[in-house]
């Protein structure tokens, strides 16, 4: 039989319960708006929502065409495009009186443009309506289409996140539609259409990859000018999801943030319960800075 290892202390976390976020959740559900935060439940969310001021919404829908084995998004064909949605995904960000905003997707195979109209139209929404919210897009690499992502890089985002996810080995396992090369190039040729515009990218560890090749992974995303890395513990959604091979400890995520660091990434975050989207805020302050 297989063993299952033991969640670590530092990874057992209250949820704080006693919330006082009803009414930004009801206005979630009467928008038919999704975000990543209560769908992950994740755990940073009072934070995040009530100190930090930040959110990260999911447009498109919530049903994925790809099924990435770490990924507790529904994955099947999804029907319908919503044209309404980006004013309002930029109302709630009014609502919620955001300083900064991830805006994500699903992968949305089923579309020619892989929905970066829709994508770069919400970006523009939130920025008529807000225009002192710093505003992050963290898309999927809408099939590897160069004039998607012309499409939303115009649009002239704070930040352009792709995330990795891991290392390159593991890549074909996890990812099953993405491949390595195809995210790398995605976030070259995005410094390359708007050389002021931040990039950034995250990988889960705790998947089986070695230290190396982390720090392989770290040295692909310099070569193709990645200013900002994100590095936290991949925690298993379901039964149905990979199980984690290994719980890193909280030293060797600030040994690996060093690292990152001398590799010349202007900003690292890197901890157990780190996401792509966690403390973003300071991330675009950061960039700002250099
Ligand atoms: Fe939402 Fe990201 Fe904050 Fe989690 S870390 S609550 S997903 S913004
Ligand atoms: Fe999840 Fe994104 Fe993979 Fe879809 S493409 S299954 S949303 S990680």
């Amino acid at each position: 039989k297989e063993e299952v290892l033991r969640k670590p202390d530092w990874l057992k976390i209250k949820l704080n319960t006693n919330d006082n976020y009803t009414g930004l959740k009801k206005m979630m559900r009467e928008q038919s708006l999704h975000t990543v935060c209560e769908e992950a439940r994740c755990p940073n969310i009072h934070e995040c929502w009530a100190v930090r001021r930040t959110a990260t919404f999911m447009i498109l829908g919530d049903v994925c065409t790809r099924a990435c084995r770490f990924c507790a998004v529904k994955t099947g064909l999804p029907t319908e495009l919503d044209l309404k949605e980006p004013e309002r995904v930029a109302d709630s960000v009014v609502a919620m009186n955001l300083k900064h905003v991830v805006v994500t997707a699903v992968a949305r195979d089923d579309l020619k443009d892989g929905g970066a109209a829709v994508f770069a139209e919400t970006v523009r929404a939130i920025r008529r309506k807000n225009p002192f919210t710093s505003i992050e897009v963290l898309p999927s690499d809408m099939g590897g289409v160069h004039e998607n992502l012309q499409l939303l890089m115009d649009a002239k985002p704070d930040i352009l996140n792709h995330n990795i996810e891991t290392v390159k080995r593991l890549t074909p396992r996890i990812r099953a539609r993405a491949t390595y090369e195809r995210s790398l190039e995605f976030l070259r040729r995005a410094k390359e259409m708007q050389p002021e515009v931040p990039t950034k990218s995250s990988i889960m560890i705790g998947l089986g990859e070695t230290k190396e090749e982390i720090i392989e992974a770290m040295d692909d995303l310099r070569a193709n000018h990645v200013d900002i890395l994100t590095i936290g513990q991949y925690l298993q959604p379901s039964k149905k999801h990979l199980k984690v091979v290994k719980y890193y400890h909280p030293d060797e995520f600030n040994e690996l943030r060093e690292i990152a660091l001398q590799k010349g990434f202007s900003h690292c975050e890197a901890g157990p319960l780190v996401r792509s989207s966690y403390h973003a805020d300071e991330q675009v302050n950061a960039a700002a800075k250099q």
